[in-house]
């Protein structure tokens, strides 16, 4: 049977993977300042996205629907993890990469994988086949084999339960490594705080060292890392990192610190913004929503008989389907009015009087698009707490890089819209 791959969530392991014992029934991770608070990157990540969020996921324990990103990652990451688990060469051929691949695709439907349609997920599972048969071609004659695949481990530090997993880990010799992290999604400029904590944890992990004595014979003080990168799959492209400076990690690492103070504190103001909203599963629960409504609790917990519900049902259909139909005709009236006062300020019939205003109206269809440009220049903070009016002014801010501004109009639709405003004549 296929080895579930490890996930940073994991229900809070102990140290050195032995698992802790349960947390009392309804206890918050605040409430027991002996024990270790259970931490990642990803938790670090998500609650700087916005910690209501997190408390839904990891307090809450609320599900997320799965994403097909994420299922398509998995498997790449596991024909990759397949190709590199021999213990000696010769490493596998090809088909057998890309069979690995297969298996792991099958195992879920492609509406557990999260797609919506199966022709999505289709062209996913080609492009997955296309991407690792260029991999293999890039690679071949040069496969080497790894020091450690997949690496979990959990390091306690400073009242902290860290854990990592490191797709890949070569050995360098002298103790020092060389850290490999595979990309499968966008090829956008991507921070090095997630190797960051790699580097903190695995310089502080006594397993490593023990590691490297069993596979290299070789006593070392510690590991010490050498190189970091990320590999970005899709494009063969490596972003290598050197060693971070201590410097560095020392605020890295005060930045962990504050969020698991905050943690510890219960601390889940949220932040909502339209980016972090748009692509958060818990909008339906979170009265915060980001251009959303609360929704009145008694509202909904008002009981209804099943019957009125039917005849409100039909009823709602029945003047929904009036309301588009005469939109329809005012758009269409609307528009042969401006068409035919070709630039007037104002109209006017024998009862009503119309004032028309024009204004600019811009459009961003490729959000992902415009998130990589934002990264590419370091907007990306600057930009979470954005409205999309607050990125159209991004455009002619001459502050912001003109390459940046270039790349944002590229992604950004401009057309024109039409206010009339009506008043009826005395
Ligand atoms: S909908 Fe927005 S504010 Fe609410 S939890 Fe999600 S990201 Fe936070």
């Amino acid at each position: 049977m296929k080895k579930p791959r490890k996930s940073e969530d994991a229900a809070e392991p102990g140290l050195f993977g032995a698992a802790l014992p349960a947390r009392p029934a309804g206890a918050a991770p605040g409430e027991n300042p002996k024990r270790p608070l259970a931490f990642s990157y990803s938790k670090l990540s998500l609650y700087e996205e916005c910690p209501l969020k997190y408390k839904f996921k990891y307090i809450d324990k609320i599900k997320e629907e799965p994403k097909y990103y994420f299922a398509f990652g998995n498997s790449i990451h596991h024909a990759l993890e397949f190709l590199y688990a021999v213990k000696a060469p010769p490493f596998p051929g090809v088909d057998e990469l890309l069979e690995a691949f297969k298996k792991d695709w099958g195992l879920k439907s492609y509406l557990e994988k999260g797609y919506k349609d199966p022709g999505r997920a289709e062209d996913d599972y080609r492009k997955g086949l296309e991407m690792l048969r260029n991999y293999y071609r890039h690679h071949d004659g040069r496969f080497r084999l790894p020091f450690l695949l997949e690496y979990s481990t959990d390091v306690e530090v400073d009242g902290l339960l860290v854990r990592i997993i490191a797709d890949k880990i070569e050995y360098l010799g002298k103790g020092e490594i060389a850290l490999v992290d595979y990309k499968t999604g966008k090829d956008v400029k991507r921070q090095p705080d997630q190797l960051h904590m790699y580097q903190k944890i695995c310089e502080l992990d006594p397993r490593l060292r023990e590691r490297v004595h069993s596979v290299y014979g070789e006593e070392v003080p510690g590991v010490r890392i050498k190189q970091m990168l990320y590999y970005h799959v899709p494009t063969l492209k490596e972003y290598t990192f050197d060693r971070a400076e201590d410097a560095e990690i020392a605020v890295f690492w005060e930045r962990v610190l504050g969020v698991a103070e905050k943690i510890r504190g219960l601390k889940y103001d949220p932040t909502p913004g339209e980016r972090q909203c748009l692509w958060c599963d818990y909008k339906q629960l979170c009265p915060h929503y980001y251009g959303g409504r609360a929704r009145g609790a008694a509202a909904a917990q008002a009981p209804i008989p099943a019957d009125a519900v039917e005849e409100l049902v039909d009823r709602y259909g029945h003047l929904r389907e009036k309301m588009d139909e005469l939109n329809a005709q005012i758009e269409e009236v609307k528009a042969k009015i401006v068409s035919l006062s070709e630039g007037a300020a104002a109209a006017a019939g024998k009862k009503y009087a119309l004032e028309i205003r024009r204004s600019e109206k811009w459009e961003f269809r490729d959000r992902e698009a415009v998130i990589g440009v934002l990264n590419e220049f370091d907007l990306y903070q600057k930009a979470l707490g954005l409205t999309l009016k607050n990125i159209v002014t991004l455009m002619d801010d001459p502050a912001v890089p003109a390459p940046a501004r270039e790349k944002l109009r590229r992604h950004a639709e401009k057309s024109h819209v039409f206010d009339l405003s009506l008043r009826k004549k005395q």
